[in-house]
């Protein structure tokens, strides 16, 4: 997938996801608050541009819709302070974490890795992100997911632990950033099940509306 802001073109080599990091999204699920952000990884093959279907996986039954807010790196960096870290985004979007929650649940009680419920493909149906020139408040900015038109999932970047600045000087401290770097930054409650034939659109005033349908 390919994402164009302005004349800039910006090709995905990764995605970084970070998990629990919305109180009430850590409550549903039974879990606890993380000392430090959660993060997994996904490849870019699990990309799912707007409008096209997704495909279901055959290799778990609880397919769930998590809608993120995710960060498109426009400029690279190590080490990138809080204070700095919004001069590394080029633009933000919305993005879906299909996660297959009775496969995550069965790998967290082995403690395995959680490729299996998360990294698969058709994994992260994503946006186009809109220009981050200042003007979208980054900690203050609204989203929902509705399946089928009704509302499943609200959310607002001020509920998040992990603020996105945070995120972006956590994961440089780890990861040297690269331009076009993906970040889905985590969840707000209201996760649930999807089936064959939903439609799911993801929507925010400042970024616009996506939407797909499953196979
Ligand atoms: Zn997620």
């Amino acid at each position: 997938m390919i994402f164009k802001l302005g004349t800039r073109r910006y090709s995905p080599q990764r995605i970084f996801c970070i998990g629990k990091n919305y109180a009430e999204h850590i409550k549903e699920l039974g879990g606890n608050a993380p000392g430090q952000p959660v993060v997994f990884m996904k490849p870019v093959t699990s990309l799912v541009p707007p409008g096209e279907i997704i495909q279901m996986p055959s290799h778990g039954n609880n397919l769930h819709h998590e809608v993120e807010v995710v960060v498109l790196i426009g400029k690279a960096g190590r080490d990138i302070s809080e204070s700095a870290a919004a001069l590394h985004i080029a633009g933000l979007t919305l993005g879906l974490d299909l996660t297959l929650r009775d496969v995550q649940s069965d790998l967290k009680k082995k403690g395995h890795p959680w490729e299996m419920s998360k990294a698969f493909d058709h994994s992260a149906p994503c946006g186009y992100p809109v220009a981050f020139d200042g003007s979208i408040p980054l900690n203050n900015l609204s989203f929902e997911c509705r399946v089928n038109g009704e509302v499943r999932q609200t959310g607002n970047t001020g509920e998040m632990m992990f603020s996105v600045s945070t995120l972006i000087h956590y994961l440089s401290g780890i990861w040297r950033l690269q331009q076009g770097d993906l970040i889905f930054t985590g969840t707000p409650a209201g996760v649930g099940p999807l089936k064959s034939g939903d439609r799911v659109t993801l929507h925010s005033d400042p970024l616009g509306t996506f939407e797909w349908s499953l196979a």
